[in-house]
């Protein structure tokens, strides 16, 4: 079965609710007037009976109290009497009931004491109240009854008037549910449409938000934030698109033109060779190229998991600086590991000798010689932090909040020769981030540059 709108539902909630509640109100008048005009017909049989007593008990002889109450009760207007002796001879009744007599019931059910009970004839329904008292000679058996017709007229026009006005008031109601339910949610029907409208291109479009104070507005606001870090994402992965096949188009332009240019005329071995290096080093740059994008593409995507596992940093640290010599000796940089306290720590070793290779490669290549650059491996309060300081060129202030942004070069220029591609920093702080610390540099232009990097510990 398809599933009902919201609309319908609140609208069928609605109705039932109101269809209890009428119920239950029609019912409660019903009884409730029923019962009272019960009560006031009682009364009255009540007074009637009285007089009737009064009577009985006065009169001497049958004859004088047959003629009393033919005189004052055969031609009464509302009530009808009979009374009749314990033989079942009848002693009076009013001409209006003669021809259909009140039923008698058995002698043990006559009592001294007033008793009312409804009665069905073929002419209708009777109330009665019964009572035995002492006649002149004799005792007599007293019933005073008045007719229900009027009664039962009334009541069941009460509840015509309720199975007529109920159903309707229903209706209306209902109707009226309806429509507000539809006023009410026409705002989402809005958002629905416009939410539709928005796609990849039109990301600057926004919910309009009718009422901030409402629960509807406070979606509305909630879908608003979340189109905008869509279209933060958006552009952010636009321009790194964009980016990444500018630093693709270069390197390619490059092999292109040397082959052509090569093949355009014979050329010596020597030549040949010369070229070959070319093509190589302009395809390692691209290989690492690829495997930055790689990496930081699949770090997006959550697709690269860290391992969890047992890292002596010590040996970590001075493996890497170790093998970095060797660079830091050709560029006549100082490569000093300046501190390394001894601390094992759970993380993921290949992605922190990644970290710290890119930082040391980048403090060796803006590093000019006789320049240095230390290591600084520590225990802190905050947890394992790794320190890699340059004596180099510097960042400016400006620059110091961009540079771990991807393809962020503060001049192409001045790394060219390292070729660099601006990603190495920001692939550092995905892998930081990835497992739960923190970076930062600082640095001053002309002094040097100091990365500080805070990993919290787990410790192993
Ligand atoms: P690249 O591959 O170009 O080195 P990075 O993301 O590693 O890219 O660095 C971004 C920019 O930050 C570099 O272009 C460089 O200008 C600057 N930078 C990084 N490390 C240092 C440093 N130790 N000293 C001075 N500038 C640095």
């Amino acid at each position: 079965m398809k599933r009902l709108g919201i609309r319908w539902k609140l609208t069928l909630w609605y109705g039932g609710v109101l269809a209890v509640v009428l119920t239950v109100f029609s019912l409660a008048v019903y009884f409730t007037l029923r019962h009272q005009l019960l009560g006031r017909i009682d009364q009255g049989l009540d007074e009637e009976l009285a007089d009737v007593r009064y009577e009985i008990t006065r009169a001497t002889d049958a004859k004088t109290l047959h003629e009393w109450l033919t005189r004052r009760f055969a031609g009464h207007e509302g009530f009808d009497f009979q009374i009749t002796r314990p033989d079942g001879e009848r002693f009076f009744i009013n001409p209006r009931l003669a021809d259909r007599e009140l039923p008698i019931p058995p002698q043990a059910a006559q009592s001294g004491t007033a008793a009312y009970e409804s009665v069905s004839l073929a002419a209708g329904r009777w109330r009665v109240i019964r009572v035995v008292m002492q006649g002149p000679d004799g005792p007599l058996f007293v019933q005073v009854a008045r007719s229900l017709a009027a009664f039962d007229h009334e009541s069941s026009e009460l509840l015509l008037a309720f199975l007529l006005t109920g159903p309707l008031t229903l209706l209306v109601a209902v109707g009226g549910g309806y429509f507000l339910a539809r006023r009410a949610l026409a705002p989402v029907q809005r958002m629905t449409q416009t939410a539709d409208d928005i796609s990849a291109e039109r990301l600057n479009q926004r919910l309009e938000v009718e009422n901030a104070g409402d629960e509807l507005g406070a979606l509305a606001e909630t879908l608003n934030r979340m189109i905008g870090r869509l279209e933060q994402s958006f552009a952010e992965m636009q321009r790194f698109t964009a980016d990444a096949a500018h630093e693709l188009r270069t390197p390619l332009a490059v092999i292109r033109n040397e082959a052509e240019v090569a093949l355009r005329s014979p050329r010596s071995p020597a030549e040949y060779a010369r070229v070959l290096e070319n093509l190589l080093e302009e395809t390692n740059r691209l290989t690492s190229l690829a495997e930055q994008l790689l990496f930081l593409s699949r770090q997006d995507a959550g697709l690269h998991e860290n391992t969890q596992e047992p890292v002596a940093t010590h040996e970590l640290v001075s493996e890497v600086v170790g093998n970095m010599q060797l660079v830091a000796q050709e560029k006549g940089v100082m490569l000093v590991l300046q501190e390394n306290q001894p601390f094992q720590l759970a993380s993921d070793p290949r992605q922190l000798r990644r970290v710290l290779y890119n930082l040391l490669d980048n403090a060796i290549k803006y590093t000019p010689p006789p320049g240095r650059a230390s290591v600084r491996s520590t225990i802190t309060s905050a947890g394992w932090a790794l320190e890699v300081a340059d004596t180099g060129m510097g960042i400016a202030p400006e620059h110091v909040p961009h540079i771990f942004e991807r393809f962020y070069r503060i001049d192409p220029a001045r790394s060219a020769n390292g070729a660099g591609a601006g990603l190495g920093l920001s692939i550092c702080r995905a892998i930081v981030k990835s497992l739960g610390g923190q970076i930062r540099a600082d640095s001053t232009v002309g002094k040097g540059t100091t990365f500080r990097v805070v990993l919290p510990v787990h410790e192993a």
